[in-house]
């Protein structure tokens, strides 16, 4: 996984792009909360004893489509208090869940990712893995091991989100325009 501290960059993106009017602060806070949400499986790993590669391990059903799916209409209901217009809630929820297996697929190591549970036990990597996978123990990120997965995550992960933020913004607002 690219670090918890990484996986929000993608809803602060959109929350940077579309605007506070659009995504109120405490929908961007919600969107960011979801994005690290897949990782809380580790928890369950540890405290239920379940293998990595069980479908309930590490990268496993969290990461999938359908869970993003089912936690966005679930979340999305309640968070309409913050934005009147559920499609517009719904999207940015599922996009913040489900950017997090996508970005997973992107790292080089660990297992690879359970993008179609139910549907298949297949773990999936993107051909291409240029970002540095975390360190599941928190000593090891803590070291010059730490310094280079945070590297790897400015460039790859960071910097993009930030050009696609700044390009949706434009978009919003062609005329250049503040708030
Ligand atoms: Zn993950």
């Amino acid at each position: 996984m690219p670090t918890i501290f990484s996986h929000p960059a993608v809803p602060l993106a959109m929350g940077l792009g579309l605007g506070r009017q659009i995504i109120p602060p405490p929908l961007l806070a919600t969107g960011i909360f979801l994005a690290i949400l897949p990782d809380l499986d580790m928890a369950l790993m540890r405290l239920g004893g379940i293998a990595y590669a069980d479908n309930f391990g590490h990268r496993g059903f969290s990461h999938s489509f359908v869970f993003a799916l089912v936690i966005a209409l679930l979340v999305g209901k309640w968070a309409t208090r913050w934005q009147s217009s559920f499609r517009v809630v719904f999207w940015f929820l599922f996009v913040s869940l489900v950017s997090h297996g996508i970005l997973d697929c992107f790292t080089n190591g660990g297992h690879g990712i359970g993008l179609l549970w139910p549907f298949s036990d297949e773990r999936f990597f993107a051909p291409w893995q240029p970002i540095e996978v975390a360190p599941l123990r928190l000593a090891r990120f803590f070291s010059m091991r730490g310094v280079e997965v945070l590297t790897s995550e400015l460039i790859w992960v960071w910097f993009p989100a930030l050009l696609v933020g700044l390009g949706l913004r434009r978009w919003q607002r062609p005329t250049g325009q503040g708030l």
